[in-house]
């Protein structure tokens, strides 16, 4: 087993919800000051071993809402309870409506060396459409911060496939964000989800989304356009500048590597075992001052489910599954096991076998939901 491990940290405030948003948050930053004195609780209090520690992640919500003192104090906490690696790789997400030049020099002295930004969109209307906090000329200034104040590993999360979104208005931000040359893209394809206010637009008829052909199209050339300017895409949605800068963190969960997630629905992964933190922060406030962990649940995944998680993982990246890792993890031979599987994805040019790796052409990642679909039917 893999003896580096990961760390997330769930920041679950936001200023307000996006329309779109379905993570666990919440607006009343009152609450923020008891939090953090519980997540530290829950940082101290993990069983287990001094393990190494090399990637660390604070996500949200919104992460860029707390105070320069609370991120010291976290990392301080995570130094103290893990033995944390001379090179780790520090991401902080932060949203440009609520930040400015001096909380990012401040942060970069806590040993953050990484930032998400989240950018969405470089279009007013979009973000408007989305519910964002921000304006363009925010998100703009706020990557301009990021550099000035000597972030040298800077990563942009863009949204697209809007109802009212053409190609034209994609290309527009793309284009923007290329000139802007971060280290790091995501791009997500915008998901509708069930019980957010977006999702209720939907059933009622009101928002039309787009047809699965216009985003397909929209996916292509957004992998096209990037691959031409020098972005590796090296996952379904993330592309690294000239191949360099990955997030190590995402490719540790890729790579089905053992985390630590800390805060309310965050989970954890030991490997064998996967566990879930209660969604409810009134709960988990009560549960830790009251000594408990705030442990939900837990699953030891069959080798079954193991499997699938592998194959979903793998597909999404560039390199795919690696079949002698497959084949000395499970028995199994991964071309014998599902040869008729497989011969339907060759057939269509949906996937390729390069050397000892299987891996999806461009044409099978957007239509990796079906695919990994029929690899479940043959294990479960
Ligand atoms: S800021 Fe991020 S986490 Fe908060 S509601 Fe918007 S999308 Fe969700």
């Amino acid at each position: 087993m893999c003896d580096q491990k990961s760390i997330y940290i769930h920041i679950p405030f936001c200023v307000k919800k996006c329309v779109y948003c379905d993570f666990f948050s919440r607006t009343d930053l009152s609450l923020i000051p008891i939090y953090i004195h519980c997540l530290q609780k829950e940082i101290e209090k993990k069983p287990g071993a001094k393990e190494n520690i090399n990637t660390i992640y604070f996500g949200g919500g919104t992460p860029s809402l707390l105070s320069i003192r609370d991120v010291a104090r976290i990392l301080q906490t995570i130094g103290q309870r893990f033995k944390v690696s001379r090179d780790v790789e520090i991401t902080f997400e932060v949203n440009p409506g609520t930040i400015d030049f001096d909380y990012l020099a401040e942060l970069k002295k806590t040993g953050i060396n990484r930032l998400s930004i989240g950018v969405q969109s470089f279009n007013d209307d979009k973000l408007k459409f989305l519910g964002r906090i921000h304006t363009a000329e925010q998100a703009e200034q706020t990557v301009e911060d990021a550099w000035a104040a000597g972030f040298n590993n800077i990563s942009m999360d863009f949204i697209y496939g809007l109802p009212f979104e053409t190609h034209a208005i994609w290309i527009q931000d793309l284009e923007k964000a290329i000139r802007m040359a971060p280290s790091h893209l995501s791009c997500y394809m915008l998901t509708i989800e069930p019980g957010t206010p977006l999702g209720e637009k939907c059933e009622k008829g009101l928002v039309n989304p787009l047809g699965s052909s216009v985003l397909s199209a929209m996916f292509k050339k957004t992998a096209t356009l990037l691959s031409h300017n020098k972005y590796e895409h090296y996952e379904i949605s993330n592309f690294s500048n000239a191949g360099q800068n990955r997030s190590r963190h995402n490719s540790n969960y890729w790579n089905m590597t053992p985390y630590y997630g800390f805060g309310p629905a965050a989970h954890s992964y030991d490997g064998k075992i996967r566990s879930w933190n209660l969604k409810n922060l009134e709960t988990y406030i009560k549960d830790l001052d009251s000594g408990m962990l705030p442990v939900k649940g837990q699953e030891i995944l069959t080798c079954e489910q193991e499997m699938m998680e592998m194959i979903m993982l793998r597909l999404r990246t560039l390199e795919g599954l690696d079949i002698h890792i497959f084949q000395a993890r499970f028995q199994v031979s991964f071309k014998d096991f599902f040869k008729d599987v497989l011969a339907v994805i060759l057939d269509q040019d949906l996937g390729r076998f390069k050397g000892n790796c299987f891996a999806l052409t461009l044409e099978g990642k957007i239509r990796l939901d079906s695919i990994v679909e029929g690899f479940a039917k043959k294990i479960l």
